[in-house]
């Protein structure tokens, strides 16, 4: 899998004291009932589960504070080529200041984008504090708060995949692919092992005729990782799309996805044990997983049998969206999604067990290497067709993952109103922060964390801020503009 393409490369903005976002493209695009809905989806989160997200976000920043994602080795051997053996721009590897230097989980929430011109703090009914124009890293892999926006997003995509297919008739399987692995396996290793070996799986022939008799047109890829007893636990989900009116279709092969499997098994097998050998071996059982999936929108009249059967016996259909997407509102069964590691994290250190405390610091650690610049989901091109799977389903352009973030908004926006709105002087924040005698992103933090029950702008009073009344907003939320003392003073002589 690709891993260094120029669109992976992680924007650096929010490291830095002064950086300026990309306006995205997509902020142009017109608006459509997808992205709608995706609003939707993000205002869908709960307050509790924002500020569970904002507390992992911040235990894996510290985890991983003062460490680099890469040796000065690995950054040569980054700079050279992609994950899949290409040879990549030296040039664009430069660019992104970050590499090797830290994570960015590190920098999420810490610093102004300057480039959006204005930093705006809401307070909410409730009392919370929302600010608007701060730099959000886009870690899915890392960042608890990031991820919870972007699988939201991502997860609504492909949901608009499933039913869109479906109501064109299109036939849809969810591949799992899996392999065993140890408690001495490293993260990175389970994953570029999982990636090469899924690489020569595709290429094998029996493999590809097994895609063509189902009338394969495409794919979504997605990557997890969890951790249980027996170490990281990397498996794959592929949603394949498939046409039956292919001529390659053949009747009877699709409608049982034992006969897929029992097809498509021994190619993964033979694919997984060149690369970590027999004694890996991936089980008939638990290696390869594969179903069939339906929309949520699919009338039980046009399903296949299997699921009409479900249907009928009361069990919910199976969308595949969540499966796919969704690892913040996942509880793992036998083994702990890394959100949860990052709970545990929490709980040892405030239960002072500095042992158990370091193993887990030791595992994060090692998660953080290991899906370092790794893609978490993957689009594949329309076999046979010039458009790539999206365009061929009406889904808008890839967006990136820091682009997801910096685009949506509040994740809570719309379930409690604003009280009160303060655009305040970025100019200032520094001098402010500096009369409190903290760091302007400790100064932020602080102004999030603790307005619970305060009212902001007497907090905002007591920081030393000089505060304007505004015009109201349109829907009549008070207005205020926060600066610093001097420069109104200045300005008004
Ligand atoms: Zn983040």
């Amino acid at each position: 899998m690709s891993t260094a393409t120029a669109t992976a490369v992680k924007s650096t903005s929010a490291q830095q004291g002064r950086a300026i976002f990309a306006v995205s493209e997509s902020e142009n695009a017109p608006m459509t009932s997808s992205v709608d809905r995706m609003n939707t989806v993000a205002a869908s989160f709960s307050t509790a589960s924002v500020n569970l997200n904002r507390q992992r976000r911040r235990v894996m920043a510290a985890a991983l504070r003062g460490l680099a994602p890469l040796t000065l080795e690995e950054r040569e051997e980054f700079a050279g080529r992609d994950g899949s053996g290409k040879s990549v721009e030296i040039r664009e590897i430069e660019g992104s200041q970050d590499v090797g230097r830290r994570y960015s989980v590190c920098g999420c929430m810490r610093s102004i984008a300057f480039g959006k011109g204005s930093l705006t703090a809401i307070q909410k009914a409730s009392g919370r504090v929302h600010m608007k124009g701060i730099n959000r890293c886009g870690s899915v892999w890392t960042c608890a708060e990031c991820a919870q926006i972007i699988e939201a997003h991502r997860g609504e995509e492909v949901k608009l995949l499933i039913e869109r297919a479906r109501e064109q008739g299109f036939r849809l399987f969810m591949i799992t692919y899996t392999f065993p692995h140890t408690i001495h396996d490293s993260c990175k290793d389970s994953m570029n092992g999982l990636s090469d070996a899924l690489r020569k799986c595709r290429q094998r022939r029996k493999y590809r005729n097994a895609q063509e008799m189902l009338g394969f047109v495409g794919l979504v890829r997605s990557t997890e990782v969890t951790h249980g007893s027996n170490g990281w636990h990397t498996h794959v989900h592929e949603i394949w799309v498939c046409n039956p009116e292919s001529d390659s279709f053949v009747p009877g092969f699709a409608e049982n996805s034992s006969t897929i499997k029992a097809e498509i098994y021994p190619q993964w097998k033979a694919a997984a044990v060149s690369v970590f050998g027999k004694a890996r071996a991936p089980s008939y059982e638990h290696g390869l997983d594969v179903r069939e999936v339906w929309s949520d929108t699919d009338y039980t009249n046009k399903l296949p049998d299997q699921a009409a059967a479900k249907a009928e016996s009361g069990k919910k259909r199976w969308g595949g969206d969540a499966e796919m997407t969704k690892s913040v509102n996942k509880r793992g069964k036998s083994s702990s999604t890394i959100w949860e590691l990052m709970d545990n994290l929490s709980l040892y250190r405030a239960a002072g067990n500095d042992d158990m405390a370091l193993v887990i610091q030791g595992q994060l650690e090692d998660y953080a290497r290991g899906t370092y610049r790794k893609r978490r989901m993957y689009w594949t091109p329309t076999r046979g067709e010039k458009l790539g799977l999206r365009d061929r389903f009406g889904l808008r352009a890839e967006q990136t993952d820091e682009e997801i973030v910096n685009d949506a908004g509040e994740p809570v926006e719309g379930q409690e109103p604003d009280q009160v709105e303060v655009s305040m002087d970025v100019e200032a924040l520094p001098e402010i922060a500096r009369r409190n005698g903290m760091p302007i992103w400790v100064y932020l933090e602080r102004l999030q964390d603790t307005l619970e029950e305060r009212n902001l702008l007497d907090v905002l009073k007591d920081d030393g801020w000089v505060l304007r009344r505004l015009a109201d907003r349109e829907d009549g939320v008070p207005r205020w503009y926060a600066g610093a003392g001097l420069r109104l003073v200045h300005n008004k002589s």
